[in-house]
């Protein structure tokens, strides 16, 4: 499968990356990593005029611990680094443990947190070669108006499957947005717009250069559990996100939050609520892995069934409550 046409521009800085945005305010492609940008471009999914390749800007690279105990991300830092971070490791365990289950080694080594956190949502009808998608029939997605998944309604039900979104929802993470009308900084919960084709709020001619995690979310017991067909390599079809801080053997705060189970990575609420103040054994944790089930909305858009992707995640987030708690 061939590359679509385009013209490729790859700015050494941030200002001269926001300039080329404006110059195609429509029609441009950020490419990081380009782990899963690339595929995507071969399977005709994008077709943009310009890429702007930002693997240059070395301001957007690094974690950098800030004086109060939170966290400042470049969004070009690699899953890489992020897994190997001492500072993250002691201070933001989860957002380690999700970050090195993405993918393999190699794609980690490549794929970047901005472009994790960005990532397309994806469905069997959709992640496709265009000879494919021509043959099947295209739909509401790219180039349709129908959804094979949920025919008669109109939205689409991609799934976001990225990894570490559901670890940032958790700890409250904010993030950058530049563009030609400046800069802006919003929760991360607020980017996603829950439908899986306009997948997040973000203009064409913006990027993420910055996640800020706070330093009230640090040192917070976190788990990530993950459930993929190649244990080696592969998105997630559930996964899972705990943190607790604990104070005189009780949970004194709690968040769980889900990916791959619905068009945005989604915190469950009320999950804290059922935590707080407990001591945790079974029966609590099955009670918050019943309500993880209940925000899960998985339909037909990967190759496990829904029934099983809703289970697992209830299983799941029993595990990883028994697994923070303990
Ligand atoms: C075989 C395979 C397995 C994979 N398994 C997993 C997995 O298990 N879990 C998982 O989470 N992902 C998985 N991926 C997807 C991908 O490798 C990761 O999500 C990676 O983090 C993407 O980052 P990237 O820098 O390569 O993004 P890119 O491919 O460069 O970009 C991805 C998207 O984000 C946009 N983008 C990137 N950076 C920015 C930015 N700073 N501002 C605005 N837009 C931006 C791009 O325009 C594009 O739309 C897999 C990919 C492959 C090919
Ligand atoms: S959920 Fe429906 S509209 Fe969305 S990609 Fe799948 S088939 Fe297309």
């Amino acid at each position: 499968m061939s590359l679509p046409e385009f013209k490729l521009v790859r700015p050494r800085s941030l200002d001269e990356a926001i300039c080329s945005l404006g110059e195609y305010p429509r029609d441009v492609q950020v490419l990081a990593g380009g782990t899963d940008l690339i595929p995507s471009l071969r399977q005709k999914l994008f077709e943009p005029r310009l890429v702007l390749d930002v693997r240059r800007i070395a301001e957007l690279r690094g974690v950098r611990p800030q004086a109060d105990g939170g966290v400042e991300i470049g969004a070009l830092t690699t899953l890489t680094e992020i897994e190997r971070s001492g500072f993250l490791r002691q201070h933001f365990p989860v957002l380690t443990e999700a970050a090195a289950t993405v993918a393999s080694p190699v794609l980690r080594n490549m794929g970047t947190l901005g472009g994790n956190i960005c990532l397309d949502t994806r469905c069997l009808w959709y992640n496709q070669s265009l000879t494919w998608r021509k043959g099947c029939g295209f739909c509401i997605k790219k180039d349709g108006d129908i959804c094979h998944v949920a025919p008669g309604g109109t939205k689409c039900w991609a799934a976001f499957s990225g990894d570490t979104p559901p670890a940032l929802l958790c700890l409250n993470a904010e993030i950058e947005i530049a563009g030609v009308s400046g800069t802006r900084k919003i929760p991360l919960r607020e980017f996603y717009t829950g439908s899986g084709d306009n997948y997040r709020k973000l203009e064409r001619n913006e990027l993420v250069t910055r996640i800020l995690i706070p330093a009230s979310s640090a040192d917070y017991r976190g788990v990530y559990r993950k459930l993929r067909i190649r244990g080696s390599i592969d998105y997630p079809l559930a996964g899972v996100a705990v943190v607790l801080k604990r104070a005189n053997g009780h949970v004194c705060d709690a968040r769980v939050a889900l990916t791959a189970v619905n068009p945005a990575p989604t915190l469950v609420k009320n999950a804290g609520a059922i935590l707080e103040a407990r001591a945790v054994d079974e029966a609590v944790a099955e009670q918050v892995g019943d309500l993880a089930a209940r925000t899960a909305k998985p339909l037909t858009t990967s190759a496990l069934t829904p029934e099983y992707r809703r289970e697992m995640i209830r299983v799941f987030t029993k595990r990883a409550v028994l697994a923070a708690a303990n």
